[in-house]
Formats: structure tokens, C-alpha cells, sequence
């Protein structure tokens, strides 16, 4: 039996005022008000873990540590079929130079590995997002998104972020970096994890 949320008022675990806004903007609707670590201060725990769902698990849990509140995490990332579901949680790791991220360098090394792997064509890969909404008790429910597509060369686009100018999205001849940020959002692997969140624990 799914838990529902009951409260008014959601902790999320993320530092990015853009994710919370997106966040706020969802939740809005069931009546429900956000607010994240960052605005608490809350200090963002290592994410050691080697899936997805257990680096979202991890954020989530500490933040109902620090504040005794329900919390909301998510973890995302690109896995590629040819590279063994990499990078996967290391998605954002590829981009790290000691300057800030670099994601046309990550781009470009994904592209390389594919390339001294021989990979077969289409290079099918996946942009997942986790959600893990956690309750003080240490319960916990989980969701995950999926986008499913292929990876291209040359980069296309410039509409996006992180991986999105070489990631084509089944269906559709253009990259998510060439697609508008609304239609984007819809059927985005975001999307799909927060439909189900919301199907499972705010209706
Ligand atoms: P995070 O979990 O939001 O920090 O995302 C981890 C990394 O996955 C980001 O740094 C992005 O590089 C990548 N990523 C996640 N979602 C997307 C997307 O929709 N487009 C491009 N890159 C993404």
C-alpha cells in the first residue's frame, strides 16, 4: 500500500532554486508549500552510493534527520546502453574540471568512449530521474522516470543543459537540446518520475 502525503508543508532536498521553483509549481495545486535545505542551510551529504535511488535515499534521509520533516530528493542522470549504463550516477562527475562544470568536455568523452567501444548504431541510451519522498519514521516511496533515446554526434541544440544537444528522444527527429523547454518538460524523464509521484501519494 502506497503512503500518501498528508501534510501541508514539503522539505526538499535539493540547492537549486530553479528545481524548487519547478517543484513548488507541481505541488502547488494539491495545496502544498515548499521549501528546501538550501534555504535551511542544511549542509548537502556525500552521494556515495552507486544507484540512483540509493543517492536520492540518501538526501532525502538526511534532510528528515536534520529537520524531523517529510522530504522530497531526486537523483538523475544518462545511462548508455554500449558504456554500460555509464556514466550513470556519475553523469555530472564527467563535467567536473577544477574550474566548475564543463558538459561539451563530458559530452565529448561520452562520444569517445563510444567510438573506441565500436559501438553498433543507434547508441540507445536513457535519462532516469529518482524520487524518493521519505516520512520521520524512516518510510519511504520511490518513483523513476525514464526518458528512453540515442546519443548523436555532432552536438545539436542549444536550448538545454548537461547532456540534453547530444540526446535525441525516441519519437522525435530533434535533440532535447533543441526542443523547447515546455515541450521538453513534457515528456521528460522529470515528468514521467513526478507523474508518478503525484499519481501515488498527492491524489
Ligand atoms: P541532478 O541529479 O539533477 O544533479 O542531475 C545529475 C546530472 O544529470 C546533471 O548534472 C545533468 O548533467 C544530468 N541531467 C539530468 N537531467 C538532465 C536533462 O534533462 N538533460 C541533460 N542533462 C541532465
Amino acid at each position: 500500500m502506497m503512503r500518501k502525503f498528508s501534510g501541508e508543508r514539503l522539505l526538499v532536498a535539493t540547492h537549486n532554486q530553479g528545481k524548487l521553483e519547478e517543484i513548488a509549481k507541481l505541488l502547488e495545486p494539491f495545496g502544498i508549500s515548499v521549501l528546501s535545505v538550501g534555504e535551511l542551510g542544511l549542509p548537502e551529504p556525500a552521494e556515495t552510493e552507486a544507484s540512483f535511488v540509493g543517492n536520492a535515499r540518501i538526501k532525502a534521509h538526511a534532510a528528515v534527520q536534520a529537520t524531523g520533516l517529510p522530504a522530497l530528493a531526486d537523483d538523475s542522470g544518462i545511462t548508455i546502453d554500449a558504456l554500460a549504463g555509464a556514466p550513470g550516477v556519475y553523469t555530472a562527475d564527467w563535467a567536473e574540471t577544477p574550474d566548475g562544470r564543463d558538459f561539451v568536455m563530458a559530452m565529448t568523452r561520452t562520444w569517445a568512449e563510444l567510438e573506441s567501444v565500436h559501438a553498433a548504431q543507434p547508441r540507445t541510451a536513457q535519462f532516469r530521474c529518482t524520487l524518493v519522498l521519505a516520512w520521520p519514521d524512516g518510510h519511504d516511496e520511490v518513483f523513476e522516470g525514464v526518458m528512453t533515446g540515442r546519443i548523436i554526434w555532432p552536438m545539436r541544440g542549444d536550448q538545454g543543459h548537461g547532456y540534453d544537444p547530444i540526446f535525441q528522444p525516441d519519437g522525435f527527429d530533434v535533440t532535447f537540446g533543441e526542443m523547447d523547454r515546455w515541450q521538453k518538460n513534457q515528456i521528460s524523464h522529470r515528468a514521467d518520475a513526478f507523474r508518478k509521484l503525484i499519481e501515488g501519494c498527492f491524489t
